[in-house]
């Protein structure tokens, strides 16, 4: 049985007194013990903070991106450890954002991914593709593509302690939706490609859909059989509009 979960992107957004009328507002609406498993991944300079006051609350912390080397002459850059040290439980790796802007490949995904589970970060290994990929029939592809990197790199024994996140690139802040039956398209591929390496695995992984998710759509695509939650950006940064997604993640 996969436990739903929800996890709020809030990219570069916020700012200390923001955050804490965030948290306090979802504090106060989350029931003690969600069905779902919550997760915010707040900017790096909030995450102690944010983690201060989630906590003795049920709702986890996550980070955004990490540095791939453990340790060392990096400037600017943040590694694994250093997250779990302020308290992350979780970590974005591969975002469409990252891929794109800052042209992390496939490789360095990998190493991120690896990097975090090292440190004992639970990485959310996100994938998806553009809308022209899309057009052109390749969306399995390139997601198998995606995948595959960390397969090889990791094993898919690393997905014993994993989240995948689908998150098709024309559907992250553009308002537009993947439908529902879209949705579990892709998700019942992915989980395919980690059964054709270990059943059990793919059976216990939890794949989440991400792409302009609001209260109105959670529940339709949250409803499919492979969709375990979501990886929410712009709705995270409005309380109840995330509670809401979080309420429709709870009757999965
Ligand atoms: C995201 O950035 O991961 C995302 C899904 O964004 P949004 O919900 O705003 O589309």
């Amino acid at each position: 049985m996969r436990r739903p979960f929800v996890a709020g992107n809030w990219k570069m957004h916020g700012s200390r007194a923001e955050n804490a009328q965030l948290i306090e507002a979802l504090l106060l609406g989350l029931p003690a013990q969600p069905v779902a498993e919550i997760a915010v991944c707040p900017p790096f300079v909030y995450l102690w903070e944010v983690g201060r006051l989630l906590k003795s609350s049920s709702v986890v912390l996550g980070a955004q991106t990490v540095c791939a080397e453990p340790l060392g002459a990096f400037t600017g850059e943040v590694c694994a450890a250093m997250l779990k040290d302020v308290g992350c439980s979780y970590l974005i790796v591969g975002h469409s954002e990252r891929r794109g802007i800052y042209k992390e490949d496939d490789a360095l995904v990998a190493r991120k991914f690896m990097s975090g589970q090292s440190a004992g970060l639970i990485p959310i290994l996100c994938v998806g593709e553009t809308l022209d990929e899309r057009d052109s029939g390749a969306t399995t592809a390139i997601v198998s593509r995606q995948l595959n990197a960390v397969l090889d790199l990791a094993g898919v024994g690393a997905f014993a302690n994993a989240v995948v996140a689908y998150e098709p690139v024309w559907a992250i802040g553009t308002g537009k939706n993947a439908t529902p039956q879209q949705a579990q398209e892709v998700h019942a591929h992915i989980r395919s490609a980690i059964a054709a390496r270990d059943a059990k695995i793919a059976a216990d992984l939890r794949i989440l859909y991400g792409g302009s998710v609001k209260a109105a759509n959670a529940r339709e695509i949250f409803s499919m059989p492979d969709v375990d939650g979501g990886l929410i950006g712009g709705a995270s940064l409005k309380a109840d509009e995330f509670l809401k997604i979080c309420a429709a993640a709870q009757v999965h």
